[in-house]
Parts: C-alpha cells; sequence; structure tokens
C-alpha cells in the first residue's frame, strides 16, 4: 500500500487517529492542520505550575476506543482516574448532591430523587405520573425537552436533564435530539411506556463492578494529540500545521487539495481524503462536488462556550470542595434571569488527585460560560469573564481571595448541536459520500462528541479509505497482470 498516498485534513483527535491507522497500514499519511497547533479542542497549558486542561479534560472510560488508542501508544499505565465523580447541581438556593440512579439526569429511583431535593414539592410530584400516563408518542425523533418534559415534567428537564446535557452539548433542550443525545435511555423509553422504567432498565443493564467512569492523563488530556502525531511521524506519515485546506476537487483518479493563499496556492494530490473538520469546513470542501452532503452539514449548528480557569491558593477556600465540581441549570443561572451565568464548575485539583499531590498548595478550578443562543455572554472581555466566574465561587464556596493565576480559553462555534432528527442527517451526508471513492468523514459532527467517539468516527473513516485502497491496488495488480500476459502472448 506504500505507492497510496491519503490526506486527512483536520489535526483534531478525529484526524489524527484517522491519519494514525493509515500510517501504520503502510499508506503514505499527509495531515493537514490549519491552525498553528495540532489537538483541535484538546489543548493543555500550565496555571500556576500545574498542567490543566483548557478543551477536553477527561474521556469516558466506558467506551473502548480512547483507552485502546492509549494502550496502542504503550500508555495505557500512565492514565489516571478522578479521586471523586461525586457531583452537585446549584438548584433552589442551595448545592444539592446529583441523585443517585439518574442516568443523563433521567431518574430511576424515586426515592433518591426527593432525598437530593433538586426539584421542588410540586416538581416532584409531578414524576410519578409518568407510571399512568399513557404512552407518550414520538415519531421519528422528538427533543429531550418534549419527551421527558411530558414524561417526567418541566422540572426534570429544567433541573436534572438541561445541565447535564449542558455540560456536553452546552445546547437547548428544546432543540436537541432525544435519540442522538440520549441513545440508550431513548432506545429502552422505545419499549417502556414508562421513563423512570426505561432509565431503570438501562441502569439494570449496565455492568456491575464497571471500574472508573473517566480517565485522563497526568499531564492533561491534551498531551494525547502530540503522543499520536509522533506516532504518526515514527510510521512515516507526516503532520503539517499552518495549512488550511482551501479547496477539495474530484479528479478522474483521486483527489486535489488546495493549500495557502490565493494568490500562491499550493496543490497537493491525494488517492483518499480523510475530511475531520468541523461541519462548516467540512460543507465548504464538500460543496463542488457532494453538494448534497455539504447541504446537510450546513445545517448543524454549534454553540459557543469559554472555559476560564482560576488557580487558587488552597487557603482561600474557607472549606475544601468535596466533590469534583457542580452544575448550574440555566434556569438558574441565564444572566437574563438573573443568574452568575457560569453554567459549571469543576474543582481539577479535586477531581484529579494527580494535580492535587503535584500542589497541594494550588486548587486549580474550571468554570464554564456559555450556551447555545448566549453569544452575548461571551462578548465580555477576558478580564470581565473572570470577574464572571470569581464571582461564582464567591457566592457558592465562599472564597473571598483573589486568585493566583487566571486564564480565559475561548471556543468559538466549540460544540456541535446534535438537534431532532440529528441521526438521519448524517445517514444523509454519509450516504452522498457513499457515492465518493476514498472519501471520508470523522470528527465530532457525526456519531458522538466525546473523545472516545470521534476516535471510532476516525477508525470507521480510515477502514472506509483502506478498503478503497486496497480494492484500487487489487484491480491495479489485476490490471497489470492482465497486461503483462497480453505482453507475453503476443
Ligand atoms: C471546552 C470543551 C470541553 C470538552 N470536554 C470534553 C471532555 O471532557 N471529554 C470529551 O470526551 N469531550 C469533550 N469535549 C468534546 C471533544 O473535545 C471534541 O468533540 C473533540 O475533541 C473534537 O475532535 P475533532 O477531531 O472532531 O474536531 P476538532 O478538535 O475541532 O479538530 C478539527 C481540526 O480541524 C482544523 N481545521 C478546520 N478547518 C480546517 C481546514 N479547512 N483545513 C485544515 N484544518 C482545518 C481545526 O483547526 C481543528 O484543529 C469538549 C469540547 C470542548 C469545546
Amino acid at each position: 500500500m506504500s505507492t497510496s498516498h491519503a490526506v486527512v485534513v483536520g489535526g483534531g483527535i478525529a484526524g489524527l487517529a484517522a491519519a494514525r491507522l493509515l500510517a501504520r497500514a503502510g499508506v503514505r499519511v499527509t495531515v493537514l492542520e490549519g491552525s498553528p497547533r495540532i489537538g483541535g479542542k484538546l489543548r493543555v497549558s500550565e496555571i500556576a505550575g500545574l498542567p490543566v486542561d483548557e478543551g477536553a479534560e477527561s474521556m469516558l472510560a466506558r467506551r473502548p476506543e480512547g483507552l485502546d488508542l492509549v494502550a496502542e501508544l504503550g500508555r495505557r499505565d500512565d492514565l489516571v482516574h478522578p479521586g471523586t465523580t461525586a457531583s452537585a447541581i446549584l438548584s433552589r438556593g442551595g448545592l444539592r448532591a446529583l441523585p443517585s440512579g439518574q442516568v443523563m439526569g433521567v431518574p430511576s429511583d424515586l426515592r433518591a430523587l426527593a432525598a437530593s431535593r433538586v426539584l421542588s414539592p410540586a416538581g416532584l410530584a409531578r414524576v410519578p405520573l409518568d407510571l399512568v400516563l399513557p404512552e407518550t408518542p414520538r415519531g421519528a425523533d422528538v427533543s429531550v425537552a418534549d419527551y421527558i418534559g411530558a414524561r417526567l415534567g418541566r422540572e426534570v428537564v429544567d433541573r436534572l436533564v438541561e445541565p447535564l446535557l449542558g455540560g456536553v452539548y452546552a445546547g437547548l433542550v428544546e432543540r436537541l435530539s432525544f435519540d442522538a443525545t440520549m441513545p440508550a435511555v431513548a432506545a429502552a423509553a422505545r419499549s417502556h411506556r414508562s421513563l423512570l422504567n426505561a432509565a431503570q432498565g438501562v441502569r439494570e443493564a449496565a455492568p456491575k463492578n464497571p471500574g472508573p467512569v473517566f480517565t485522563t492523563l497526568p499531564g492533561g488530556l491534551g498531551t494525547l494529540p502530540q503522543l499520536v502525531a509522533d506516532d504518526i511521524a515514527a510510521a512515516g506519515g507526516t503532520v503539517r500545521t499552518g495549512a488550511t485546506v482551501r479547496e477539495l476537487r474530484r479528479l478522474p483518479e483521486g483527489w486535489r487539495l488546495t493549500i495557502g493563499p490565493t494568490r500562491d496556492p499550493e496543490h497537493l494530490d491525494a488517492d483518499a481524503v480523510v475530511v475531520a473538520v468541523p461541519a462548516a469546513p467540512a460543507a465548504r470542501l464538500l460543496k463542488p462536488d457532494v453538494p448534497a452532503a455539504a447541504r446537510e452539514l450546513e445545517g448543524i449548528e454549534y454553540a459557543s462556550m469559554a472555559i476560564v480557569t482560576l488557580a487558587y491558593r488552597a487557603t482561600a477556600f474557607p472549606r475544601l470542595p468535596k466533590g469534583s465540581g457542580y452544575l448550574v441549570p440555566a434556569v438558574e443561572s441565564a444572566p437574563e434571569r438573573g443568574g452568575r451565568g457560569v453554567k459549571a464548575v469543576t474543582f481539577s485539583s479535586v477531581k484529579w488527585p494527580h494535580l492535587r499531590d503535584r500542589d497541594p498548595e494550588i486548587i486549580a478550578v474550571r468554570c464554564s460560560i456559555g450556551r447555545y443562543g448566549e453569544e452575548h455572554a461571551l462578548q465580555r472581555t477576558d478580564a470581565e469573564l473572570t470577574a464572571t466566574a470569581m464571582a461564582e465561587l464567591a457566592a457558592t464556596c465562599g472564597v473571598a481571595e483573589l486568585p493566583a493565576e487566571t486564564r480565559v480559553t475561548r471556543w468559538g462555534g466549540g460544540l456541535p448541536q446534535y438537534n431532532v432528527g440529528h441521526a438521519d442527517r448524517v445517514a444523509r451526508v454519509r450516504s452522498a459520500i457513499a457515492g465518493q471513492p476514498g472519501l471520508a468523514v470523522a470528527g465530532a459532527a457525526y456519531d458522538g462528541l466525546g473523545v472516545p467517539a470521534c476516535i471510532a468516527s476516525a477508525r470507521a473513516a480510515a477502514t472506509r479509505v483502506l478498503d478503497h485502497l486496497r480494492s484500487r491496488e487489487g484491480a491495479d495488480h489485476d490490471a497489470a497482470g492482465g497486461q503483462a500476459q497480453g505482453t507475453r502472448s503476443q
């Protein structure tokens, strides 16, 4: 396969993971990353001497793809796990422990739900109606708010499901797809009239001693991209940064990519291409030759957010936080509703003991700001966003001191929105791509935006490309054999 050349557009985790598989299979690979650095949403830098992620900070350890990648890189033993996963919800004037038994905010244990005091007495009283209500029609797909609200009442949506989903998508529950954002619960709800029973079924089907839920690397998850890039280089591949792909065109045999400024363009030809960039740039690249895929990709919206990281001296906290952090429902946090604007707080030094061990005198805290449709909340200076985060910690944890160091990371258009109809939309993209030999797509826009899901999409894309290259080389080989035979018989 060494004669084939594959280009991967995008040096985020999806592009890098796809490129690594192709390089390891003997394909000549070039990764083209537009920005000056690889990694996309995976990025880490030091704050007060601690390596704290600026983007994704942990991987789900209940899916194999992330763990497998780290193992294949020879770093399995480096992985670290949270010291605690206990987290809370800021609801009705106080921090309340997340009720046990919930699945993405959908309760399965009414007693635990009552004990958590996340819901008002009226909200709590509404929940068991689910057990007697007739079936809720849902058609092909339905929004999270419509389905869960109809079964369990609006308070469950606003005070449990929205903050939990908000931590992943920063999206609007009125628009997010029940099927695409909560696939396990949504599938179970097709065979249970009651959503409480469906959530219970999901809990019972889960492995009993599954081990830690999350994992990361001690230097931050942001160190993963470089490990993958090093492995690509070791297998003979090339990773270029500052190489924005402006155009992708189909050739009679393969593809041509155009890089660089319009006045001085550079062309690169490839036998196969993996497009591993967010939906908007993917749509621009696919528009000329795969317009049907481009049209669908243009319909995927993105939410913007910012992460404000604060490094406090441990003495700044009257009492050290016990849990890994807390979520703030939109009904509590939206500035227009008088809220403070922060949607989630992670006590990084509590969640990750390796950070605390490294410097017990520093408590690093990450505050997320911004949801879909709340772009105005981000149209503020770094100093204003930092002040918002500090006010949140002062109000909730009684922190009175100034932080030793602060950092603001903005993720404009960082999170794809899996709105109602997302799965069908992705199926239409894939069917349009299916007719294009040697072309594949990967990344957060498709079948899951968590890091393991992105790696899974990269594996699928690499497999598609390898199948194409193998069948083409097989055909070339047959043709060459036929020609040689023809020559001999002359
Ligand atoms: C703040 C934040 C926190 C998160 N936390 C977690 C978490 O804790 N756990 C988790 O599992 N997931 C988390 N996620 C989600 C996860 O990090 C992302 O979904 C995932 O990293 C996306 O990877 P990707 O390769 O698909 O895309 P990206 O990381 O977006 O990479 C795409 C790359 O393509 C490049 N590019 C774009 N256009 C072009 C072009 N025309 N030519 C060349 N290059 C181009 C971009 O510069 C970028 O580097 C988080 C996301 C954010 C924003």
